[in-house]
């Protein structure tokens, strides 16, 4: 009886009518995922029209089957950014290989590869039981979306490389594409820039036409940013997005040695360097670093102003001055480095720890 005196009178002691018990807020990640959800639930969209370029011999219930995948993956974004223009979609399965070469040639706009960037190689990952795509651009710097979807694949799964999961994540990158002006003079020669920096050695007097000029945006973006921003509108998705999420960071060698100074180096870097002109971005930067760092970034700043963030980058840039830097300093108020050293990387730290 004197105990239970005690604990009552240690209740209401401690708490003075104010609630003494709560739960603990959930993990940063668990808050934006659940966020992303929601703008899938509740945000309007008007829809996207979309062109659809199909294999020969394709099943036409399976096409019908992507193509409404397509569909709501890209009318999610339809509600963010306005864009009038029709997204083009070619579908075909692991045995296209043939097909799609030839619809790649020279002769062959708008989906002609002159510099090779989008050759075989990228077919050799096609499989019967995995769906994989890819956003390139035409001459004129319109995205295009490509998927091979294989055979044998089943629709209503939602882990990695599966259908749904694929969809959301390309065509995100069709909206990064427009909103940051791929389709602006300044990144007409974007695929000749990037084929210079892949391809050519360092002392090569042809880097100069890229390392002089990188006005089209894209060139100089962080390496963390695009292809993290389509994994967190992408996982969220999934059947088991803590697993997902939890395959990425442990893709991140060495982490419990990373220090402050190694991530800031990681995040600074872009997609070229900018003073080399070459590819800078390695994958551990490209997908889960930057799925942690957007992670972060939305949690800041919220889905809006990001979207507002795309659509500033599309200004005048180069090596010197690339306009993403200029349009995050108007966009969220502050300079990128001081947000990577107040907020990112003690995130990303977190998370490396499990109390992300
Ligand atoms: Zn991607």
């Amino acid at each position: 009886m004197k105990s239970i005196l005690l604990i009552t009178s240690l209740l209401t002691n401690c708490c003075n009518g104010v609630q003494y018990w709560s739960e603990p807020p959930p993990p940063i990640w668990e808050q934006v995922y659940e966020d992303v959800r929601e703008i899938a639930d509740e945000r309007h969209r008007p829809g996207q029209n979309i062109d659809l370029r199909v294999a020969p011999g394709l099943p036409p219930e399976r096409v019908e089957a992507v193509a409404t995948l397509y569909a709501d993956a890209t009318s999610f974004w339809s509600g963010a950014f306005d864009f009038p223009q029709t997204i083009s979609l070619t579908v075909m399965d692991e045995s296209d290989r043939g097909w799609w070469e030839s619809i790649t040639t020279q002769e062959s706009p708008p989906l002609r590869d002159d510099y090779n960037l989008y050759d075989a190689r990228w077919f050799g990952d096609a499989r019967s039981n995995k769906s994989i795509g890819m956003v390139g651009t035409d001459h004129l710097g319109m995205p295009h979306i490509v998927t091979v979807v294989g055979s044998g694949v089943d629709f209503e799964h939602s882990g990695a490389f599966s259908v749904p999961l694929v969809a959301r994540h390309e065509s995100t990158h069709w909206f990064q594409y427009l909103a940051s002006g791929s389709m602006t003079e300044k990144c007409v020669d974007w695929k000749m820039a990037l084929f210079l920096g892949y391809h050519l050695e360092p002392e090569d007097p042809r880097n100069d036409l890229n390392t002089n000029g990188m006005a089209c945006p894209w060139l100089s973006m962080p390496c963390w940013f695009s292809e993290g921003h389509a994994e967190l509108y992408t996982i969220p998705f999934s059947l088991h997005p803590d697993r997902l999420r939890g395959l990425r960071i442990w893709q991140i060698n060495n982490k419990d040695t990373l220090t402050e100074d190694d991530l800031l180096r990681s995040l600074s870097r872009t997609r070229h360097n900018l003073t080399t002109g070459r590819h800078d971005c390695t994958y551990e930067i490209y997908y889960p670093i930057g799925l942690l760092v957007n992670e972060k970034l939305f949690y800041d700043f919220g889905d809006e102003r990001i979207n507002e963030f795309w659509l500033a980058i599309d200004q005048p840039s180069s090596a010197a001055d690339p306009s993403w830097h200029r349009a995050f300093r108007n966009t969220f108020g502050m300079e990128s480095e001081d947000w990577y050293v107040q907020s990112a990387i003690p995130y990303l730290l977190d998370s490396f720890e499990g109390r992300g």
